[in-house]
């Protein structure tokens, strides 16, 4: 068990009120490379920039639960929740506990986004669901730095953060997201497909622990001296054994 005395720990879920200034850059990283569009998608950037921020209401939940084990392409969470992925107990190698949380940027945007398609405003409507798409990836890594601060001022290490659907976890995944985070609590919801409503809206699971070996810190992180050269998950460049 966790022994920090930390208010994070143990606690249940955590709702955080976010705020969210949206820069048109973050808009633009989530339309991809625009070329020479660029200069005649400006005015749209910018007003989806706009509408965005102010349409969205960009919430998050979290909550932290101590590991028991990871084995066997599972890891064991303490009250019987399980996270199964053939990688996940490489990455939760010396983890104590986990961050589990869900960030949102709301229905606003996707809503008027609709509306756009609905009218055949298309370019707008791919502009502005960029936006939200911003907001929502800004709201999940404001709570992730907050969160991994404070594990980090309380002493642990903190290991990269890790979705489902993706390489170290399958889609599955969500499903013990959502039974883990009372994800009503921001008027999210998990539909049949295990994709997430509203749209605009992540989930995370971050590992922590004093001994954690797969950190997020490039300095520290051992992907640079492993060999694995075809590993997925490779957080940092091989720089080759020290002293070879
Ligand atoms: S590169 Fe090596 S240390 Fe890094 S994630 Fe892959 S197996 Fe682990």
């Amino acid at each position: 068990m966790l022994d920090n005395p930390s208010h994070l720990l143990h606690e249940m879920n955590r709702v955080h009120n976010l705020a969210v200034e949206l820069d048109p850059e973050e808009v633009w990283r989530c339309l991809g490379p625009a070329g020479n569009a660029r200069e005649s998608l400006n005015a749209d950037v910018l007003q989806a920039t706009g509408f965005a921020a102010s349409a969205s209401n960009p919430r998050g939940i979290s909550r932290i639960l101590n590991v028991e084990s990871a084995k066997r392409g599972k890891v064991y969470f303490e009250s019987g929740y399980i996270a199964e992925g053939k990688r996940l107990p490489h990455i939760f190698e010396g983890a104590e506990g986990a961050v589990f949380l869900i960030a949102t940027a709301g229905p606003g945007v996707e809503t008027e986004v609709a509306s756009m398609m609905e009218r055949g405003d298309h370019i707008e409507g791919v502009v502005l669901d960029a936006a939200g798409s911003a907001v929502a990836i800004n709201a999940a890594e404001q709570m992730q730095a907050q969160l991994m601060w404070e594990l980090e001022q309380a002493g642990y290490k903190v290991g990269p953060p890790i979705t489902p659907g993706t390489e170290p976890w399958d889609i599955e995944g969500q499903l013990t997201m959502f039974d883990v985070l009372i994800a009503d609590e921001i008027d999210v919801t998990l539909l049949e497909s295990l994709l997430m409503y509203p749209q605009k809206t992540q989930s995370k699971l971050i590992p922590f622990g004093r001994e954690l070996r797969l950190v997020n810190n490039p300095d520290e992180a051992p992907c640079r001296t492993c060999r694995a050269s075809r590993c997925p998950m490779r957080l940092e460049e091989y720089v080759g054994i020290l002293g070879e």
